[in-house]
Protein backbone atom coordinates (compact mmCIF):
# COMPACT_ATOMS: atom_id res chain seq x y z
CA UNK A 1 0.00 0.00 0.00
CA UNK A 2 2.92 2.08 0.97
CA UNK A 3 4.92 1.65 -2.33
CA UNK A 4 1.48 2.63 -4.35
CA UNK A 5 1.05 5.71 -2.71
CA UNK A 6 4.73 6.52 -3.19
CA UNK A 7 4.16 5.53 -7.20
CA UNK A 8 1.11 7.88 -7.05
CA UNK A 9 3.06 10.53 -4.95
CA UNK A 10 5.90 9.90 -8.04
CA UNK A 11 3.32 10.08 -10.93
CA UNK A 12 1.67 13.28 -9.50
CA UNK A 13 5.21 14.64 -8.80
CA UNK A 14 6.14 14.13 -12.54
CA UNK A 15 2.97 15.32 -13.84
CA UNK A 16 2.94 18.76 -11.99
CA UNK A 17 6.82 18.98 -13.29
CA UNK A 18 5.86 18.44 -16.85
CA UNK A 19 3.03 21.10 -16.23
CA UNK A 20 6.36 23.49 -14.95
CA UNK A 21 8.26 22.57 -17.89
CA UNK A 22 5.15 23.76 -20.30
CA UNK A 23 4.50 26.93 -18.88
CA UNK A 24 8.52 27.51 -18.84
CA UNK A 25 8.72 26.37 -22.77
CA UNK A 26 6.07 28.75 -23.54
CA UNK A 27 3.87 25.93 -24.72
CA UNK A 28 1.02 26.93 -22.50
CA UNK A 29 -1.27 29.27 -24.51
CA UNK A 30 -1.85 32.59 -22.93
CA UNK A 31 -5.44 34.05 -22.82
CA UNK A 32 -5.04 37.67 -24.33
CA UNK A 33 -8.29 40.15 -25.05
CA UNK A 34 -7.97 42.85 -27.36
CA UNK A 35 -10.51 45.43 -26.78
CA UNK A 36 -11.32 48.15 -29.62
CA UNK A 37 -14.37 49.46 -30.95
CA UNK A 38 -13.73 53.29 -30.76
CA UNK A 39 -10.77 55.07 -32.53
CA UNK A 40 -9.69 58.13 -34.72
CA UNK A 41 -7.65 54.90 -36.27
CA UNK A 42 -8.66 52.21 -38.36
CA UNK A 43 -9.56 49.25 -35.53
CA UNK A 44 -11.86 47.38 -37.74
CA UNK A 45 -8.17 46.69 -40.44
CA UNK A 46 -5.45 46.90 -37.15
CA UNK A 47 -7.46 44.27 -34.32
CA UNK A 48 -7.18 41.70 -36.69
CA UNK A 49 -3.50 42.00 -37.94
CA UNK A 50 -2.63 41.71 -34.28
CA UNK A 51 -4.75 39.22 -33.85
CA UNK A 52 -3.30 36.90 -36.27
CA UNK A 53 0.02 38.15 -35.10
CA UNK A 54 -0.76 36.55 -31.99
CA UNK A 55 -2.54 33.70 -32.99
CA UNK A 56 0.23 32.78 -35.48
CA UNK A 57 2.82 32.67 -32.72
CA UNK A 58 1.32 29.54 -31.05
CA UNK A 59 1.87 31.52 -27.80
CA UNK A 60 -1.62 32.97 -27.31
CA UNK A 61 -5.37 32.42 -27.49
CA UNK A 62 -7.01 35.59 -28.53
CA UNK A 63 -10.22 37.09 -27.83
CA UNK A 64 -11.71 40.57 -28.66
CA UNK A 65 -13.96 42.84 -26.64
CA UNK A 66 -15.69 45.43 -28.89
CA UNK A 67 -17.10 48.38 -27.43
CA UNK A 68 -20.37 49.75 -28.85
CA UNK A 69 -20.04 53.11 -31.14
CA UNK A 70 -19.39 56.30 -29.98
CA UNK A 71 -22.75 58.15 -28.48
CA UNK A 72 -24.52 54.92 -27.67
CA UNK A 73 -24.85 53.35 -24.31
CA UNK A 74 -21.47 52.49 -22.79
CA UNK A 75 -23.16 51.01 -19.67
CA UNK A 76 -23.07 47.51 -20.68
CA UNK A 77 -19.72 47.12 -21.72
CA UNK A 78 -18.11 45.29 -19.22
CA UNK A 79 -15.59 42.71 -20.57
CA UNK A 80 -14.26 40.37 -18.14
CA UNK A 81 -11.03 41.19 -17.73
CA UNK A 82 -10.01 38.77 -14.83
CA UNK A 83 -10.32 35.97 -17.34
CA UNK A 84 -7.13 36.81 -18.92
CA UNK A 85 -4.05 37.08 -18.47
CA UNK A 86 -3.34 39.77 -20.92
CA UNK A 87 -5.74 42.79 -22.11
CA UNK A 88 -4.41 44.84 -24.76
CA UNK A 89 -5.68 48.14 -26.05
CA UNK A 90 -6.66 49.17 -29.39
CA UNK A 91 -9.20 51.58 -27.75
CA UNK A 92 -9.32 55.32 -28.20
CA UNK A 93 -13.23 56.19 -27.43
CA UNK A 94 -15.27 57.67 -25.67
CA UNK A 95 -15.23 56.83 -21.14
CA UNK A 96 -15.95 53.32 -20.00
CA UNK A 97 -18.76 52.98 -17.52
CA UNK A 98 -17.27 53.39 -13.66
CA UNK A 99 -17.69 49.75 -13.19
CA UNK A 100 -15.41 48.63 -16.03
CA UNK A 101 -13.07 51.12 -14.85
CA UNK A 102 -12.66 49.17 -11.74
CA UNK A 103 -13.05 45.94 -12.87
CA UNK A 104 -9.64 47.11 -14.85
CA UNK A 105 -7.65 48.94 -12.18
CA UNK A 106 -8.45 45.83 -10.02
CA UNK A 107 -7.39 43.52 -12.94
CA UNK A 108 -3.86 45.23 -13.70
CA UNK A 109 -3.02 46.10 -9.92
CA UNK A 110 -3.79 42.39 -9.30
CA UNK A 111 -1.22 40.89 -11.85
CA UNK A 112 -3.02 41.03 -14.76
CA UNK A 113 -1.25 42.00 -18.13
CA UNK A 114 -1.45 45.41 -20.24
CA UNK A 115 -0.21 46.46 -23.52
CA UNK A 116 -1.23 49.91 -24.57
CA UNK A 117 -0.72 50.06 -28.01
CA UNK A 118 -0.07 53.53 -30.28
CA UNK A 119 -3.61 55.78 -30.02
CA UNK A 120 -4.72 53.59 -26.92
CA UNK A 121 -2.36 56.52 -25.28
CA UNK A 122 -4.41 59.04 -26.66
CA UNK A 123 -7.49 57.36 -24.25
CA UNK A 124 -8.85 58.94 -20.88
CA UNK A 125 -7.07 61.41 -20.48
CA UNK A 126 -9.18 62.20 -17.58
CA UNK A 127 -8.57 58.60 -15.53
CA UNK A 128 -5.67 59.53 -13.10
CA UNK A 129 -5.16 55.45 -12.94
CA UNK A 130 -5.22 54.76 -16.71
CA UNK A 131 -2.56 57.18 -17.12
CA UNK A 132 -0.68 56.05 -13.99
CA UNK A 133 -0.58 52.62 -15.99
CA UNK A 134 0.38 53.81 -20.03
CA UNK A 135 2.84 56.55 -17.80
CA UNK A 136 2.99 58.75 -20.84
CA UNK A 137 -0.41 60.03 -23.38
CA UNK A 138 -0.71 62.73 -25.81
CA UNK A 139 -3.95 64.86 -26.96
CA UNK A 140 -7.43 65.23 -25.11
CA UNK A 141 -6.44 68.55 -23.05
CA UNK A 142 -2.85 66.73 -21.68
CA UNK A 143 -0.64 69.65 -21.22
CA UNK A 144 1.44 70.05 -17.70
CA UNK A 145 -1.15 69.00 -15.34
CA UNK A 146 -0.98 65.63 -16.81
CA UNK A 147 3.16 65.12 -15.86
CA UNK A 148 6.34 65.66 -17.34
CA UNK A 149 7.36 65.66 -21.22
CA UNK A 150 9.59 62.30 -21.39
CA UNK A 151 12.62 61.89 -23.51
CA UNK A 152 16.36 61.14 -23.54
CA UNK A 153 19.19 63.44 -24.07
CA UNK A 154 23.44 62.99 -24.26
CA UNK A 155 22.04 59.06 -22.87
CA UNK A 156 19.83 60.35 -19.98
CA UNK A 157 16.45 60.29 -19.20
CA UNK A 158 15.11 64.04 -19.16
CA UNK A 159 11.83 64.90 -17.08
CA UNK A 160 10.49 67.75 -18.53
CA UNK A 161 7.88 69.99 -16.24
CA UNK A 162 7.73 73.19 -18.81
CA UNK A 163 4.08 73.76 -19.42
CA UNK A 164 2.93 73.39 -23.44
CA UNK A 165 0.56 70.25 -24.74
CA UNK A 166 0.46 67.05 -25.13
CA UNK A 167 1.43 64.81 -28.08
CA UNK A 168 2.25 65.93 -31.52
CA UNK A 169 4.26 63.88 -34.34
CA UNK A 170 5.22 65.08 -37.79
CA UNK A 171 4.51 63.09 -41.05
CA UNK A 172 4.32 59.61 -41.30
CA UNK A 173 8.29 57.85 -42.30
CA UNK A 174 10.44 55.39 -41.83
CA UNK A 175 12.08 55.70 -38.78
CA UNK A 176 15.20 54.11 -36.40
CA UNK A 177 14.15 52.80 -33.09
CA UNK A 178 17.03 52.87 -30.60
CA UNK A 179 17.50 50.54 -27.70
CA UNK A 180 18.46 52.18 -24.21
CA UNK A 181 18.08 48.89 -22.26
CA UNK A 182 18.80 45.87 -24.43
CA UNK A 183 18.91 43.61 -21.04
CA UNK A 184 15.22 43.79 -20.24
CA UNK A 185 13.56 40.38 -21.40
CA UNK A 186 11.43 42.44 -24.07
CA UNK A 187 14.88 43.69 -25.86
CA UNK A 188 16.87 41.08 -25.32
CA UNK A 189 18.35 39.67 -28.54
CA UNK A 190 17.42 42.73 -30.38
CA UNK A 191 19.79 44.71 -32.56
CA UNK A 192 20.99 48.20 -30.55
CA UNK A 193 18.62 49.72 -33.40
CA UNK A 194 16.38 48.73 -36.51
CA UNK A 195 14.91 50.85 -39.18
CA UNK A 196 10.87 50.89 -38.52
CA UNK A 197 8.29 50.96 -41.49
CA UNK A 198 6.64 53.52 -42.27
CA UNK A 199 4.73 55.13 -38.88
CA UNK A 200 3.86 58.10 -36.87
CA UNK A 201 6.48 59.01 -34.41
CA UNK A 202 4.60 60.16 -31.69
CA UNK A 203 6.50 63.33 -29.88
CA UNK A 204 5.89 65.41 -26.81
CA UNK A 205 3.71 62.98 -24.78
CA UNK A 206 3.00 63.71 -21.12
CA UNK A 207 2.28 61.86 -18.16
CA UNK A 208 3.18 61.13 -14.45
CA UNK A 209 5.80 58.23 -15.63
CA UNK A 210 6.16 57.13 -12.36
CA UNK A 211 7.36 53.18 -12.13
CA UNK A 212 8.18 53.50 -15.83
CA UNK A 213 11.43 52.49 -17.93
CA UNK A 214 11.91 53.36 -21.63
CA UNK A 215 13.29 50.19 -23.54
CA UNK A 216 13.55 51.92 -26.51
CA UNK A 217 13.68 55.58 -27.86
CA UNK A 218 13.35 57.44 -31.85
CA UNK A 219 14.71 60.46 -32.87
CA UNK A 220 11.84 62.86 -33.91
CA UNK A 221 13.63 64.91 -36.86
CA UNK A 222 12.83 68.35 -36.83
CA UNK A 223 12.94 67.66 -40.94
CA UNK A 224 9.85 65.47 -40.37
CA UNK A 225 8.30 68.28 -38.08
CA UNK A 226 9.31 66.54 -34.77
CA UNK A 227 10.34 67.85 -31.96
CA UNK A 228 14.11 67.07 -32.03
CA UNK A 229 14.02 64.84 -29.03
CA UNK A 230 14.86 61.50 -28.77
CA UNK A 231 11.26 60.21 -27.55
CA UNK A 232 9.78 56.96 -26.32
CA UNK A 233 8.90 54.25 -28.39
CA UNK A 234 8.72 51.61 -25.70
CA UNK A 235 8.66 51.28 -22.32
CA UNK A 236 7.61 48.83 -19.84
CA UNK A 237 5.76 50.20 -16.29
CA UNK A 238 4.31 48.27 -12.79
CA UNK A 239 0.76 49.33 -11.56
CA UNK A 240 0.60 47.68 -8.47
CA UNK A 241 1.39 43.74 -9.28
CA UNK A 242 0.73 44.08 -12.58
CA UNK A 243 3.05 44.70 -15.67
CA UNK A 244 2.27 46.90 -18.58
CA UNK A 245 4.32 47.47 -22.25
CA UNK A 246 3.37 50.54 -24.33
CA UNK A 247 4.53 50.62 -27.68
CA UNK A 248 3.71 53.97 -29.51
CA UNK A 249 3.91 52.33 -32.51
CA UNK A 250 1.63 50.86 -34.81
CA UNK A 251 -0.56 53.66 -36.64
CA UNK A 252 -1.72 51.35 -40.04
CA UNK A 253 -1.64 48.42 -40.92
CA UNK A 254 2.02 49.31 -42.99
CA UNK A 255 2.93 50.19 -39.57
CA UNK A 256 1.60 47.37 -38.07
CA UNK A 257 3.73 44.99 -40.41
CA UNK A 258 7.20 45.91 -39.51
CA UNK A 259 8.83 42.69 -37.79
CA UNK A 260 10.22 44.77 -34.99
CA UNK A 261 6.68 45.88 -34.47
CA UNK A 262 5.84 42.34 -34.29
CA UNK A 263 8.22 41.25 -32.48
CA UNK A 264 7.90 43.76 -29.53
CA UNK A 265 4.25 43.26 -29.32
CA UNK A 266 4.49 39.36 -28.84
CA UNK A 267 7.37 39.55 -26.61
CA UNK A 268 5.92 42.56 -24.82
CA UNK A 269 2.19 40.97 -24.63
CA UNK A 270 3.92 38.02 -23.24
CA UNK A 271 6.10 39.67 -20.68
CA UNK A 272 3.45 41.33 -19.28
CA UNK A 273 1.19 37.88 -18.95
CA UNK A 274 4.35 36.11 -17.33
CA UNK A 275 7.32 38.32 -16.57
CA UNK A 276 9.07 36.34 -19.11
CA UNK A 277 9.77 36.36 -22.37
CA UNK A 278 10.35 33.13 -24.49
CA UNK A 279 9.39 33.80 -28.24
CA UNK A 280 11.99 34.18 -29.93
CA UNK A 281 13.59 37.01 -32.32
CA UNK A 282 13.29 36.22 -35.74
CA UNK A 283 15.73 35.67 -38.63
CA UNK A 284 13.93 38.91 -40.93
CA UNK A 285 14.40 41.19 -37.82
CA UNK A 286 15.20 44.20 -39.57
CA UNK A 287 18.79 45.83 -39.18
CA UNK A 288 19.94 49.95 -38.88
CA UNK A 289 19.92 49.82 -42.76
CA UNK A 290 16.97 47.85 -44.17
CA UNK A 291 13.48 47.74 -42.64
CA UNK A 292 11.53 44.14 -42.53
CA UNK A 293 7.65 43.57 -43.49
CA UNK A 294 5.31 41.27 -43.43
CA UNK A 295 1.60 40.58 -44.46
ZN1 LIG B 1 -1.78 57.36 -35.48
Amino acid sequence: MMRLSNLVLCMLLAIGSLTVSARVLGAERLKLLIVDGQNNHEWQVTTPIMQRYFQESGRFEVEVATSPPARHDMSKFRPKFSDYDVVVSNYNGEPWSQAAQVDFQAYVFNGGGFVVVHAANNAFADWPEYNQMIGLGGWNSRDEKSGPYVYFREGAIVRDETAGRGGSHGSQHEFLVTLRNGDHPITSGLPPSWLHTKDELYDRLRGPAKSMEVLATAYADPEQRGSGRDEPMLMVLDYGSGRVFHTTLGHADYSMQCVGFITTLLRGAEWAATGEVTIPVPDDFPTAEKSSARQ
